[in-house]
Protein backbone atom coordinates (compact mmCIF):
# COMPACT_ATOMS: atom_id res chain seq x y z
CA UNK A 1 0.00 0.00 0.00
CA UNK A 2 1.41 3.07 -1.52
CA UNK A 3 1.83 6.96 0.17
CA UNK A 4 0.79 9.55 -2.99
CA UNK A 5 3.06 11.92 -2.39
CA UNK A 6 2.74 15.68 -3.15
CA UNK A 7 5.27 15.43 -5.97
CA UNK A 8 3.22 12.60 -7.55
CA UNK A 9 -0.40 13.86 -6.74
CA UNK A 10 0.03 16.36 -10.09
CA UNK A 11 -0.07 13.65 -12.21
CA UNK A 12 -2.94 11.48 -10.16
CA UNK A 13 -4.97 14.84 -11.17
CA UNK A 14 -3.97 15.26 -14.74
CA UNK A 15 -4.79 11.34 -15.36
CA UNK A 16 -8.46 11.98 -13.31
CA UNK A 17 -8.78 14.93 -15.21
CA UNK A 18 -8.20 13.86 -18.97
CA UNK A 19 -10.47 10.34 -17.74
CA UNK A 20 -12.81 12.60 -16.43
CA UNK A 21 -13.43 14.47 -19.32
CA UNK A 22 -13.56 11.50 -22.31
CA UNK A 23 -16.23 9.72 -19.82
CA UNK A 24 -18.53 12.90 -19.87
CA UNK A 25 -17.58 13.55 -22.93
CA UNK A 26 -19.56 10.48 -23.81
CA UNK A 27 -22.26 11.07 -21.68
CA UNK A 28 -21.14 8.40 -18.83
CA UNK A 29 -22.45 9.41 -14.93
CA UNK A 30 -19.97 9.45 -11.70
CA UNK A 31 -21.08 6.54 -9.00
CA UNK A 32 -19.59 6.46 -5.74
CA UNK A 33 -19.62 3.34 -3.96
CA UNK A 34 -18.44 1.96 -0.12
CA UNK A 35 -15.39 0.13 -0.02
CA UNK A 36 -16.84 -2.71 1.92
CA UNK A 37 -19.27 -4.97 1.04
CA UNK A 38 -20.52 -8.07 2.25
CA UNK A 39 -18.39 -10.68 1.44
CA UNK A 40 -20.98 -12.90 -0.18
CA UNK A 41 -21.26 -10.20 -2.64
CA UNK A 42 -17.94 -10.72 -4.08
CA UNK A 43 -18.22 -14.71 -3.36
CA UNK A 44 -21.29 -14.75 -5.35
CA UNK A 45 -19.91 -12.85 -8.55
CA UNK A 46 -16.50 -12.61 -9.08
CA UNK A 47 -16.58 -16.74 -7.95
CA UNK A 48 -15.59 -19.15 -5.26
CA UNK A 49 -12.59 -20.72 -7.66
CA UNK A 50 -11.22 -17.39 -8.49
CA UNK A 51 -7.71 -16.12 -7.56
CA UNK A 52 -9.27 -13.29 -6.15
CA UNK A 53 -11.74 -15.13 -3.79
CA UNK A 54 -9.85 -17.96 -2.68
CA UNK A 55 -6.75 -15.79 -2.03
CA UNK A 56 -6.56 -11.90 -2.26
CA UNK A 57 -9.40 -10.78 -0.92
CA UNK A 58 -8.92 -8.61 2.50
CA UNK A 59 -11.78 -10.45 4.49
CA UNK A 60 -12.78 -9.55 8.93
CA UNK A 61 -15.68 -9.97 11.12
CA UNK A 62 -16.99 -6.40 11.61
CA UNK A 63 -18.18 -6.43 15.87
CA UNK A 64 -21.98 -7.97 15.07
CA UNK A 65 -19.43 -11.14 13.85
CA UNK A 66 -20.54 -10.19 10.15
CA UNK A 67 -17.96 -10.84 7.60
CA UNK A 68 -17.10 -7.76 5.40
CA UNK A 69 -14.55 -7.37 2.37
CA UNK A 70 -12.75 -4.60 1.42
CA UNK A 71 -13.56 -4.14 -2.27
CA UNK A 72 -11.00 -5.80 -4.82
CA UNK A 73 -12.76 -4.72 -7.42
CA UNK A 74 -15.71 -2.55 -8.43
CA UNK A 75 -17.85 -4.64 -10.59
CA UNK A 76 -20.10 -6.44 -7.86
CA UNK A 77 -20.27 -2.98 -5.62
CA UNK A 78 -21.90 -1.14 -8.64
CA UNK A 79 -24.21 -3.74 -9.47
CA UNK A 80 -25.58 -3.95 -5.52
CA UNK A 81 -25.69 -0.13 -5.94
CA UNK A 82 -27.63 0.40 -9.27
CA UNK A 83 -29.79 -2.61 -8.01
CA UNK A 84 -30.89 -1.05 -4.82
CA UNK A 85 -31.56 2.20 -5.85
CA UNK A 86 -33.38 1.19 -8.88
CA UNK A 87 -31.22 2.33 -11.56
CA UNK A 88 -31.47 -0.69 -13.40
CA UNK A 89 -35.41 -0.58 -13.57
CA UNK A 90 -36.62 0.31 -17.36
CA UNK A 91 -33.74 2.25 -18.32
CA UNK A 92 -29.70 2.26 -19.80
CA UNK A 93 -27.00 3.27 -17.41
CA UNK A 94 -23.71 4.26 -18.28
CA UNK A 95 -21.61 4.88 -15.50
CA UNK A 96 -18.29 5.21 -13.91
CA UNK A 97 -16.21 4.89 -10.74
CA UNK A 98 -12.63 5.63 -9.39
CA UNK A 99 -10.66 5.00 -6.43
CA UNK A 100 -8.97 1.99 -3.96
CA UNK A 101 -9.46 -1.77 -4.82
CA UNK A 102 -7.83 -3.95 -2.21
CA UNK A 103 -5.82 -7.45 -3.02
CA UNK A 104 -3.78 -9.50 -0.74
CA UNK A 105 -1.17 -10.43 -3.55
CA UNK A 106 2.94 -10.47 -3.80
CA UNK A 107 3.62 -6.69 -4.06
CA UNK A 108 5.83 -6.04 -7.48
CA UNK A 109 5.92 -3.38 -9.93
CA UNK A 110 2.93 -2.21 -11.18
CA UNK A 111 0.84 -5.25 -8.81
CA UNK A 112 0.19 -3.44 -5.14
CA UNK A 113 -2.46 -4.47 -2.34
CA UNK A 114 -4.12 -1.10 -2.63
CA UNK A 115 -4.10 0.16 -6.14
CA UNK A 116 -6.31 2.15 -8.03
CA UNK A 117 -9.01 1.66 -10.68
CA UNK A 118 -11.06 3.55 -12.67
CA UNK A 119 -14.30 1.70 -14.19
CA UNK A 120 -16.99 1.81 -16.41
CA UNK A 121 -20.18 -0.34 -16.40
CA UNK A 122 -22.89 -0.54 -18.86
CA UNK A 123 -26.30 -1.66 -18.29
CA UNK A 124 -29.47 -2.38 -20.08
CA UNK A 125 -27.67 -2.86 -23.54
CA UNK A 126 -27.52 -5.87 -24.87
CA UNK A 127 -26.04 -5.12 -28.47
CA UNK A 128 -22.02 -5.05 -29.67
CA UNK A 129 -22.63 -1.31 -30.36
CA UNK A 130 -22.21 -0.24 -26.72
CA UNK A 131 -18.80 -2.88 -26.16
CA UNK A 132 -17.58 -1.13 -29.37
CA UNK A 133 -18.70 2.06 -27.89
CA UNK A 134 -16.22 1.28 -24.44
CA UNK A 135 -13.36 0.33 -26.94
CA UNK A 136 -13.63 3.79 -28.76
CA UNK A 137 -14.10 5.73 -26.28
CA UNK A 138 -10.72 4.35 -24.66
CA UNK A 139 -8.93 4.84 -27.43
CA UNK A 140 -9.82 8.23 -27.41
CA UNK A 141 -8.25 8.22 -23.92
CA UNK A 142 -5.37 6.88 -25.05
CA UNK A 143 -4.67 9.09 -28.10
CA UNK A 144 -5.67 12.26 -25.14
CA UNK A 145 -2.91 10.63 -23.19
CA UNK A 146 -0.38 9.81 -25.82
CA UNK A 147 -0.61 6.61 -24.84
CA UNK A 148 -1.81 4.82 -28.25
CA UNK A 149 0.89 3.91 -29.56
CA UNK A 150 1.81 2.10 -27.19
CA UNK A 151 -0.97 -0.18 -26.37
CA UNK A 152 -2.42 -2.92 -27.72
CA UNK A 153 -6.11 -4.26 -27.99
CA UNK A 154 -6.75 -7.88 -27.63
CA UNK A 155 -10.17 -9.08 -27.74
CA UNK A 156 -12.13 -12.60 -27.86
CA UNK A 157 -15.51 -13.38 -27.45
CA UNK A 158 -15.92 -16.55 -24.39
CA UNK A 159 -19.35 -17.12 -25.46
CA UNK A 160 -22.48 -18.43 -23.70
CA UNK A 161 -22.24 -20.14 -19.93
CA UNK A 162 -23.24 -23.39 -22.04
CA UNK A 163 -20.94 -22.95 -24.63
CA UNK A 164 -17.81 -22.34 -22.49
CA UNK A 165 -19.38 -25.29 -19.79
CA UNK A 166 -19.17 -27.48 -23.52
CA UNK A 167 -15.56 -26.37 -24.47
CA UNK A 168 -14.39 -26.76 -21.09
CA UNK A 169 -15.40 -30.75 -21.04
CA UNK A 170 -13.47 -30.35 -24.51
CA UNK A 171 -10.46 -28.80 -22.84
CA UNK A 172 -10.57 -30.65 -19.77
CA UNK A 173 -10.47 -34.46 -21.63
CA UNK A 174 -7.70 -33.58 -23.79
CA UNK A 175 -5.20 -31.67 -21.04
CA UNK A 176 -5.93 -34.78 -19.24
CA UNK A 177 -3.66 -36.84 -21.18
CA UNK A 178 -1.05 -34.36 -20.20
CA UNK A 179 -1.73 -33.74 -16.21
CA UNK A 180 1.82 -34.16 -15.61
CA UNK A 181 4.01 -31.88 -18.07
CA UNK A 182 1.27 -29.30 -16.95
CA UNK A 183 2.79 -26.48 -14.65
CA UNK A 184 1.61 -26.78 -10.93
CA UNK A 185 -1.08 -23.48 -11.16
CA UNK A 186 -2.64 -25.14 -14.55
CA UNK A 187 -3.07 -29.17 -12.93
CA UNK A 188 -4.80 -27.32 -10.08
CA UNK A 189 -6.93 -25.31 -12.44
CA UNK A 190 -8.06 -28.38 -14.60
CA UNK A 191 -9.96 -29.20 -11.75
CA UNK A 192 -11.58 -25.69 -10.68
CA UNK A 193 -11.03 -22.94 -13.68
CA UNK A 194 -10.04 -25.10 -16.57
CA UNK A 195 -10.16 -22.11 -18.65
CA UNK A 196 -8.25 -20.21 -16.87
CA UNK A 197 -5.58 -22.25 -18.11
CA UNK A 198 -5.40 -20.71 -21.55
CA UNK A 199 -3.46 -17.70 -20.30
CA UNK A 200 -1.04 -19.77 -18.18
CA UNK A 201 2.35 -17.74 -18.06
CA UNK A 202 4.62 -21.57 -18.49
CA UNK A 203 5.70 -21.79 -22.22
CA UNK A 204 5.36 -25.61 -22.08
CA UNK A 205 1.65 -25.02 -20.61
CA UNK A 206 1.21 -22.77 -23.91
CA UNK A 207 2.61 -25.34 -25.90
CA UNK A 208 -0.04 -28.34 -25.23
CA UNK A 209 -2.64 -25.52 -26.25
CA UNK A 210 -0.89 -25.67 -29.43
CA UNK A 211 -3.51 -28.86 -29.87
CA UNK A 212 -5.94 -28.37 -28.02
CA UNK A 213 -9.74 -27.27 -28.90
CA UNK A 214 -10.59 -24.06 -29.61
CA UNK A 215 -13.48 -22.03 -27.72
CA UNK A 216 -13.96 -20.43 -30.91
CA UNK A 217 -15.22 -23.55 -32.38
CA UNK A 218 -17.75 -24.03 -29.77
CA UNK A 219 -18.93 -21.05 -29.48
CA UNK A 220 -23.13 -20.38 -30.38
CA UNK A 221 -24.45 -18.21 -32.72
CA UNK A 222 -25.63 -15.91 -30.45
CA UNK A 223 -22.11 -15.07 -29.12
CA UNK A 224 -20.52 -15.75 -32.97
CA UNK A 225 -22.73 -12.90 -34.44
CA UNK A 226 -22.16 -10.27 -31.72
CA UNK A 227 -18.70 -10.76 -32.07
CA UNK A 228 -19.04 -10.33 -35.56
CA UNK A 229 -20.73 -7.17 -34.88
CA UNK A 230 -18.19 -5.66 -32.73
CA UNK A 231 -15.46 -6.22 -35.04
CA UNK A 232 -17.44 -4.97 -37.71
CA UNK A 233 -18.03 -1.32 -35.46
CA UNK A 234 -14.34 -1.41 -34.45
CA UNK A 235 -12.98 -1.63 -38.07
CA UNK A 236 -15.79 1.05 -38.79
CA UNK A 237 -14.01 3.38 -36.56
CA UNK A 238 -10.50 1.97 -37.27
CA UNK A 239 -9.93 0.52 -34.31
CA UNK A 240 -6.73 -1.70 -34.52
CA UNK A 241 -7.14 -5.18 -32.36
CA UNK A 242 -5.84 -8.52 -32.71
CA UNK A 243 -8.53 -11.54 -31.84
CA UNK A 244 -6.56 -13.09 -29.16
CA UNK A 245 -8.48 -16.88 -29.12
CA UNK A 246 -6.92 -17.30 -25.47
CA UNK A 247 -7.63 -15.01 -23.55
CA UNK A 248 -9.88 -14.89 -20.78
CA UNK A 249 -10.62 -13.50 -17.92
CA UNK A 250 -10.10 -13.97 -14.08
CA UNK A 251 -13.58 -13.54 -13.14
CA UNK A 252 -16.18 -15.81 -13.44
CA UNK A 253 -18.96 -13.80 -14.55
CA UNK A 254 -17.67 -12.64 -17.82
CA UNK A 255 -19.22 -14.06 -20.97
CA UNK A 256 -19.09 -13.06 -25.05
CA UNK A 257 -16.89 -10.00 -25.15
CA UNK A 258 -13.62 -10.24 -23.49
CA UNK A 259 -10.58 -7.13 -23.77
CA UNK A 260 -7.61 -6.33 -22.92
CA UNK A 261 -5.20 -3.38 -23.47
CA UNK A 262 -1.93 -4.28 -23.27
CA UNK A 263 1.63 -2.75 -23.35
CA UNK A 264 5.37 -3.69 -23.75
CA UNK A 265 6.33 -1.14 -21.97
CA UNK A 266 5.70 -2.10 -18.23
CA UNK A 267 7.53 -5.93 -18.13
CA UNK A 268 5.37 -8.40 -16.66
CA UNK A 269 2.61 -6.48 -15.71
CA UNK A 270 1.58 -5.67 -19.11
CA UNK A 271 -2.55 -5.48 -18.82
CA UNK A 272 -3.27 -1.52 -18.09
CA UNK A 273 -6.83 -1.97 -18.77
CA UNK A 274 -9.23 -5.07 -19.19
CA UNK A 275 -13.10 -5.53 -19.18
CA UNK A 276 -15.78 -7.36 -20.75
CA UNK A 277 -19.53 -8.33 -20.49
CA UNK A 278 -20.91 -9.81 -17.66
CA UNK A 279 -25.21 -10.57 -19.12
CA UNK A 280 -25.92 -12.66 -16.02
CA UNK A 281 -24.91 -10.95 -12.98
CA UNK A 282 -27.35 -8.71 -12.20
CA UNK A 283 -29.64 -11.55 -12.20
CA UNK A 284 -26.69 -13.83 -10.03
CA UNK A 285 -26.95 -11.11 -7.53
CA UNK A 286 -30.81 -11.10 -7.13
CA UNK A 287 -31.87 -8.66 -9.85
CA UNK A 288 -34.27 -8.95 -12.66
CA UNK A 289 -32.08 -9.78 -15.60
CA UNK A 290 -30.20 -7.12 -17.17
CA UNK A 291 -27.62 -6.81 -19.60
CA UNK A 292 -24.03 -5.71 -18.57
CA UNK A 293 -20.67 -4.53 -20.14
CA UNK A 294 -17.64 -2.61 -18.51
CA UNK A 295 -14.07 -2.46 -17.65
CA UNK A 296 -11.53 -0.99 -15.16
CA UNK A 297 -8.01 0.71 -15.95
CA UNK A 298 -5.48 0.28 -13.47
CA UNK A 299 -4.12 3.49 -12.26
CA UNK A 300 -0.72 2.76 -11.15
CA UNK A 301 0.23 1.45 -14.50
CA UNK A 302 -1.14 4.02 -16.28
CA UNK A 303 0.80 6.34 -14.37
CA UNK A 304 3.86 4.44 -14.77
CA UNK A 305 3.63 4.35 -18.53
CA UNK A 306 3.18 7.83 -18.75
CA UNK A 307 6.38 8.34 -16.84
CA UNK A 308 8.55 5.59 -18.33
CA UNK A 309 7.48 6.95 -21.74
CA UNK A 310 7.96 10.56 -20.45
CA UNK A 311 4.66 11.49 -21.50
CA UNK A 312 3.31 13.91 -18.64
CA UNK A 313 3.23 17.42 -20.07
CA UNK A 314 5.55 19.61 -19.35
CA UNK A 315 2.60 22.09 -17.23
CA UNK A 316 1.60 19.46 -14.95
CA UNK A 317 2.84 20.19 -11.59
CA UNK A 318 4.39 23.15 -12.68
CA UNK A 319 4.10 24.71 -9.29
CA UNK A 320 2.83 28.25 -8.27
CA UNK A 321 3.22 31.70 -11.00
CA UNK A 322 3.56 34.20 -8.51
CA UNK A 323 5.38 34.28 -4.87
CA UNK A 324 3.99 37.71 -2.49
CA UNK A 325 6.29 38.36 0.10
CA UNK A 326 5.61 41.57 2.54
CA UNK A 327 8.46 42.58 4.97
CA UNK A 328 7.62 44.18 8.09
CA UNK A 329 4.31 44.33 9.46
CA UNK A 330 2.98 47.58 6.89
CA UNK A 331 4.46 45.01 4.00
CA UNK A 332 2.91 42.13 5.23
CA UNK A 333 -0.69 43.52 5.22
CA UNK A 334 -0.40 44.78 1.77
CA UNK A 335 1.17 42.07 0.75
CA UNK A 336 -2.25 39.60 2.11
CA UNK A 337 -4.51 42.58 0.07
CA UNK A 338 -2.75 42.50 -3.14
CA UNK A 339 -2.45 38.27 -2.95
CA UNK A 340 -6.31 38.64 -2.34
CA UNK A 341 -6.80 41.19 -5.42
CA UNK A 342 -4.52 38.82 -7.79
CA UNK A 343 -6.64 35.85 -6.31
CA UNK A 344 -9.48 37.79 -7.50
CA UNK A 345 -8.52 38.86 -10.70
CA UNK A 346 -6.26 36.23 -12.08
CA UNK A 347 -8.87 33.02 -10.97
CA UNK A 348 -6.52 30.25 -13.03
CA UNK A 349 -3.13 31.23 -11.35
CA UNK A 350 -1.54 30.29 -8.76
CA UNK A 351 -0.53 32.92 -6.31
CA UNK A 352 1.77 31.34 -3.07
CA UNK A 353 2.47 33.99 -0.02
CA UNK A 354 5.17 33.75 2.01
CA UNK A 355 4.24 32.77 5.73
CA UNK A 356 6.46 33.01 8.44
CA UNK A 357 8.91 35.76 8.29
CA UNK A 358 12.33 35.86 7.80
CA UNK A 359 15.12 37.57 6.09
CA UNK A 360 14.94 38.61 2.60
CA UNK A 361 17.42 36.62 1.73
CA UNK A 362 15.36 33.42 2.80
CA UNK A 363 12.21 34.28 1.82
CA UNK A 364 13.80 35.16 -1.92
CA UNK A 365 15.17 31.30 -1.81
CA UNK A 366 11.45 30.07 -0.99
CA UNK A 367 10.37 32.28 -3.98
CA UNK A 368 12.66 30.48 -6.34
CA UNK A 369 11.60 27.03 -4.61
CA UNK A 370 7.97 27.65 -5.42
CA UNK A 371 8.53 27.62 -9.18
CA UNK A 372 7.14 31.01 -9.78
CA UNK A 373 8.02 32.69 -12.40
CA UNK A 374 7.66 35.94 -10.45
CA UNK A 375 8.12 37.28 -7.21
CA UNK A 376 6.16 40.15 -5.43
CA UNK A 377 7.86 42.19 -2.98
CA UNK A 378 6.18 44.65 -1.06
CA UNK A 379 7.73 46.70 2.08
CA UNK A 380 7.51 50.26 3.66
CA UNK A 381 8.60 52.03 0.30
CA UNK A 382 6.12 50.17 -1.56
CA UNK A 383 3.43 50.81 0.75
CA UNK A 384 4.07 54.77 0.84
CA UNK A 385 4.56 54.54 -3.14
CA UNK A 386 1.39 52.24 -3.57
CA UNK A 387 3.52 50.43 -6.04
CA UNK A 388 4.65 46.83 -5.70
CA UNK A 389 8.36 45.42 -6.67
CA UNK A 390 8.11 42.54 -9.48
CA UNK A 391 10.75 40.40 -9.46
CA UNK A 392 11.47 37.80 -12.55
CA UNK A 393 12.81 35.04 -11.38
CA UNK A 394 13.46 32.97 -14.44
CA UNK A 395 15.10 35.57 -16.68
CA UNK A 396 17.57 37.87 -16.04
CA UNK A 397 15.51 40.94 -16.69
CA UNK A 398 15.48 43.34 -13.52
CA UNK A 399 13.40 44.06 -10.89
CA UNK A 400 11.01 47.08 -11.21
CA UNK A 401 8.16 48.90 -9.94
CA UNK A 402 4.72 48.93 -10.92
CA UNK A 403 1.57 51.18 -9.65
CA UNK A 404 -0.89 48.68 -7.44
CA UNK A 405 -3.74 49.26 -9.39
CA UNK A 406 -2.20 48.38 -12.57
CA UNK A 407 -0.36 45.08 -11.49
CA UNK A 408 -2.89 42.50 -12.06
CA UNK A 409 -3.12 43.36 -15.93
CA UNK A 410 0.88 43.68 -16.32
CA UNK A 411 0.75 40.10 -14.61
CA UNK A 412 -1.93 39.14 -16.86
CA UNK A 413 0.09 40.03 -19.98
CA UNK A 414 3.27 38.90 -18.62
CA UNK A 415 2.12 35.43 -17.55
CA UNK A 416 0.52 34.85 -20.87
P1 LIG B 1 -3.55 -9.19 -13.68
O1 LIG B 1 -3.66 -10.24 -14.73
O2 LIG B 1 -2.51 -8.13 -13.99
O3 LIG B 1 -3.46 -9.73 -12.30
P2 LIG B 1 -6.36 -8.93 -13.28
O4 LIG B 1 -6.96 -9.76 -14.33
O5 LIG B 1 -6.27 -9.44 -11.91
O6 LIG B 1 -4.92 -8.40 -13.75
P3 LIG B 1 -8.54 -7.05 -13.28
O7 LIG B 1 -9.20 -7.59 -12.09
O8 LIG B 1 -9.16 -7.24 -14.59
O9 LIG B 1 -7.02 -7.49 -13.30
O10 LIG B 1 -8.28 -5.48 -13.05
C1 LIG B 1 -8.19 -4.54 -14.11
C2 LIG B 1 -6.88 -3.80 -14.11
O11 LIG B 1 -6.54 -3.35 -12.80
C3 LIG B 1 -5.68 -4.65 -14.50
O12 LIG B 1 -5.60 -4.75 -15.88
C4 LIG B 1 -4.54 -3.87 -13.93
O13 LIG B 1 -4.20 -2.79 -14.76
C5 LIG B 1 -5.12 -3.35 -12.65
N1 LIG B 1 -4.73 -4.18 -11.50
C6 LIG B 1 -5.24 -5.38 -11.12
N2 LIG B 1 -4.64 -5.83 -10.00
C7 LIG B 1 -3.72 -4.89 -9.65
C8 LIG B 1 -2.78 -4.73 -8.57
N3 LIG B 1 -2.68 -5.64 -7.60
N4 LIG B 1 -1.99 -3.64 -8.54
C9 LIG B 1 -2.08 -2.69 -9.51
N5 LIG B 1 -2.95 -2.76 -10.54
C10 LIG B 1 -3.76 -3.83 -10.62
MG1 LIG C 1 -4.77 -10.42 -10.81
Amino acid sequence: MNDILPDQTPVWQYLERTVGRVLSGYGYQEIRMPLLEQTHLFKRSIGEVTDIVEKEMYTFEDRNGESLTLRPEGTAGCVRAAEEHGLLFNQTQKLWYAGPMFRYERPQKGRYRQFHQIGVECFGMDGPDIDAELLIMLARLWRALGLMPHVRLEINSIGSAESRKAYREALVDYLSGFREELDEDSRRRLETNPLRILDSKSVDTQKLLDDAPSLEDFLDDDSRNHFAGLKARLDLAGIEYVVNPRLVRGLDYYGKTVFEWVTESLGAQGTVCAGGRYDGLVEQLGGKPTKGVGFAMGVERLILMLETLDLVPGTVGAGADIYVMGMGEAGEAAALKVSEDLRDALTERTIVSHCGAGSFKSQMKKADRSGARYALILGDNEVSSGTVSLKPLRTEEEQRSIPQDALAEELKTLLN
